[in-house]
């Protein structure tokens, strides 16, 4: 007779505080909530036969005067489309691009927090708004230069939550002891972040094995055969990288490109901490960028490699980068128990996206296809060229007309210059490759625009 052994696909953990768990809480519960009412088909529901097995990703506002934590947006994933289909999308213009194409889940949450800001600005322009119950995290702050700009309240703040550890960077175990922070910080109170103070100056260890190099997320749809080439997995001189540790798993090193267009989540979330969370579009409606105040993981948490990967690593040439909160929750997002007689969904493509003050609105996208389930190959409302139009549609430019030179009047604008000069010094100089090699292969790609964050 065969016995069954329960156990849960997330091992026990123990919490870095109580204000992650705070935090894990209101995320777990946004998507629990959210799941229930997506249709049976898409296999995202909680339910006996089949138990869903994928990240989640959210972030989170907190109110500093109410202690009121407040769920932005929420997404769970962990597909990207084909490295031809992001190709055919990359040929577009952004205001074109009708498919999502990295799918992981806080790449999806952050998109989800670009729609929650603009929709946030689109009512405060509204007239005779008013913010009576603040519960906006934005406030108008008056004109410069003939333009309404806006900034984060001084009370709010925001937080992100990942049930797993960030692919890329953060998932390497070298060049530094892994666990958590600090013991002393369990005796903090529901609404208090730890201190803590990251390692700046950052003197990387052992730059040529790639301690602080991007790294390219392995695409999981694939229409073709993969290319010879040396960036190939089943390359010899790749299987080296993940044998002796210093390639994460899912990704490759930099190479030509003919396989893996997109850079892993970690490298992406030390470009946010760079330059901030908002993108560049953004970046021109806000007297500040908008940085992530902590970030709360769940599984395969490590503190010192998560602040190596999310910020410290790029602090010699941003010494301004944000450096967050690094904090491990033991609040459990996978319960699926991994031996039963229940069906475990590894492979469900489906991904969940949400914003907040758009409550009827739960949007299904297929991770294989970058489009939405629920109406059948239609643009997800959280693409690029979806994106955009509402920017457009809510900031009509002196000269109205059609995106294209909506597109030309920003590109022109001296906020857009300096986020993209940041940019182009981040993927330059930060993010130092393997070898010179690379740095060649990387700087011919550069206008390619395969780095985007
Ligand atoms: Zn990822
Ligand atoms: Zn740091």
């Amino acid at each position: 007779m065969r016995t069954i052994t329960f156990r849960h696909g997330e091992k026990s953990r123990t919490s870095s505080c109580a204000f992650a768990e705070s935090i894990s809480k209101v995320a777990i519960d946004q998507f629990q909530l959210l799941r229930e009412k997506t249709e049976d088909r898409h296999n995202l529901r909680a339910n006996a036969e089949q138990n869903l097995r994928t990240v989640l990703s959210a972030f989170i506002a907190l109110d500093s005067r109410t202690n009121r934590m407040t769920c932005l947006t929420v997404a769970n994933g962990t597909k990207t489309i084909s490295d031809e289909d992001f190709d055919r999308e990359m040929e577009k213009k952004s205001y074109e691009r009708g498919k999502l194409r990295d799918l992981h889940a806080e790449v999806l949450a952050r998109r989800a927090l670009k729609r929650y800001l603009v929709l946030e600005m689109r009512t405060l322009l509204a007239h005779g708004c008013e913010d009576e119950n603040d519960s906006f995290l934005l406030e108008r702050v008056g004109l410069e230069k003939g333009r309404v700009l806006f900034k984060m309240k001084a009370h709010k703040s925001i937080h992100l939550y990942v049930s797993s550890c960030p692919c890329g960077n953060a998932t390497i175990r070298k060049w530094a002891k892994g666990g958590s922070d600090d013991d002393a910080n369990r005796e903090l109170g529901p609404f208090t972040m730890p201190k803590q103070k990251h390692e700046t100056p950052f003197l990387p260890l052992d730059v040529q094995r790639g301690s602080v190099a991007v790294a390219m997320k392995k695409a999981t749809t694939t229409t073709t055969k993969n290319e010879e080439g040396d960036d190939n997995p089943s390359s010899a001189a790749v299987k080296v990288l993940y044998e002796n540790g210093t390639l994460a798993k899912g990704t490759l090193p930099v190479g030509e490109n003919r396989v893996g267009r997109m850079c892993s989540c970690s490298d992406k979330i030390a470009a946010w901490n760079a330059v901030g969370v908002q993108g560049s579009l953004l970046a021109t409606k806000l007297v500040e960028p908008i940085f992530i105040q902590s970030i709360t993981i769940g599984r395969k948490f490590a503190y010192r490699h998560s602040a190596r990967a999310f910020c410290c690593r790029v602090s010699k040439t941003f010494p301004s980068v944000n450096h967050p909160v690094l904090m491990q929750c033991e609040r459990k997002f996978d319960l699926a128990p991994i031996d039963t007689d229940s069906v475990v969904v590894f492979d469900n493509p489906n991904s969940l996206i949400w914003s907040a003050g758009e409550n009827e609105v739960i949007e299904v996208c297929n991770g294989k296809t970058g489009q939405r389930e629920e109406e059948k190959m239609s643009s997800s409302r959280y693409c690029s060229s979806a994106f955009e139009s509402l920017f457009f549609e809510t900031f009509k430019t002196s000269h109205g007309g059609n995106i294209e030179d909506q597109m030309k009047e920003y590109a022109a604008m001296e906020d857009i210059q300096h986020y993209d000069a940041a940019k182009e010094k981040l993927w330059a100089k930060s993010f130092i490759p393997r070898f010179d090699e690379q740095t060649r292969r990387r700087r011919a790609n550069a206008g390619k625009n395969y780095y985007n964050a």
